[in-house]
């Protein structure tokens, strides 16, 4: 089994109080964050979810609602519940300076002391696979701003797929990363204005037939896409959404049965693969 909890679907600016970006993932093997964003401790406690589960953090690009919250989790491990086994932290190039020095500026003598527990940092590279316990994590670039190396994820554990787009302007490659997967998590800044840096609802609702994967759930979610939720047909994730991942590697994606979900009792009427579909 493979559990997805979003932890926080806001975007940069928190609209309509929603957290940060982060999604808990869990397999057989391991339980990592993808994203970590300033709000993660409130998020993950909110949840009653334990931080020191957590065996790594996936970084898709260094902008502060999706790894500020680093610094906050290492604290955590710190002072709260001193962490003694190993944490490992994967992102773009520059993951480790930049982190580093967020970590001076909030807390310097923190910062400043060895760590308690052992913190590695690894560098990814889109197009390069890397092996993280049970999961191949396949980072693809995507198109948000020029200054940094912005990266979704495709993530594989044992057929299941999961598909991250990151912060990114629509690009048809999303149609190819998110072939076959059993959930892509797709942010959508804007309902409406296109924008040269993030996805509209618009703009994924006029591609959504073309994207052959059995579920997506619009995250990164702004203030004018939350107003306007009632005019969206494809699901829009919630902080402390569950999500259970349920492919095999035997049956093709197209012919699979729709996911069991633990959240069908809060979840909008309608808002299926095949309502999806039809969403133009
Ligand atoms: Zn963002
Ligand atoms: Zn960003």
């Amino acid at each position: 089994m493979v559990k997805v909890t979003i932890l926080g679907c806001g975007d940069a600016f928190g609209a309509a109080g929603r957290f940060h970006s982060a999604y808990l993932v869990e397999t057989p093997q391991a339980t990592f964050l993808v994203d970590c964003g300033p709000t993660i401790l409130q998020a993950l406690k909110r949840l009653r979810i334990d931080p020191e589960r957590i065996d790594a953090v996936v970084v898709s690009h260094l902008h502060g609602d999706h790894f500020g919250g680093l610094p906050f989790l290492f604290m955590q491990y710190r002072y709260e519940a001193p962490r003694t086994r190993p944490l490992a932290v994967y992102g773009p190039p520059g993951i480790g300076a930049r982190t580093q020095k967020l970590f001076e500026a909030l807390y310097e003598k923190s910062a400043h002391e060895p760590m308690n527990f052992p913190l590695t940092y690894q560098e990814l590279t889109p197009g390069t696979p890397q092996t993280l316990a049970d999961v191949r994590v396949l980072p693809f670039a995507v198109q948000h701003v020029s200054e940094l190396c912005c990266m979704g994820y495709r993530f594989e554990v044992d057929g299941r797929v999961l598909v991250y787009s990151g912060d990114s302007a629509w690009t048809d490659d999303f149609i190819t990363h998110a072939r076959g997967a059993d959930l892509f998590l797709c942010e959508c800044s804007t309902f409406e204005p296109e924008v040269p840096i993030h996805i509209s609802y618009r703009e994924i609702a006029a591609h959504a037939r073309d994207i052959d994967c059995r579920r997506i759930v619009l995250t990164h979610l702004g203030a004018e896409t939350l107003r306007r939720q009632r005019e969206i047909s494809l699901d829009c994730a919630r902080d402390g959404m569950t999500l259970e991942l349920a492919g095999t590697r035997q049956v093709s994606p197209r012919a699979r049965p729709v996911a069991p979900r633990t959240d069908a009792r809060r979840r909008p009427k309608g808002a299926s693969r095949g309502r999806a579909r039809r969403a133009r």
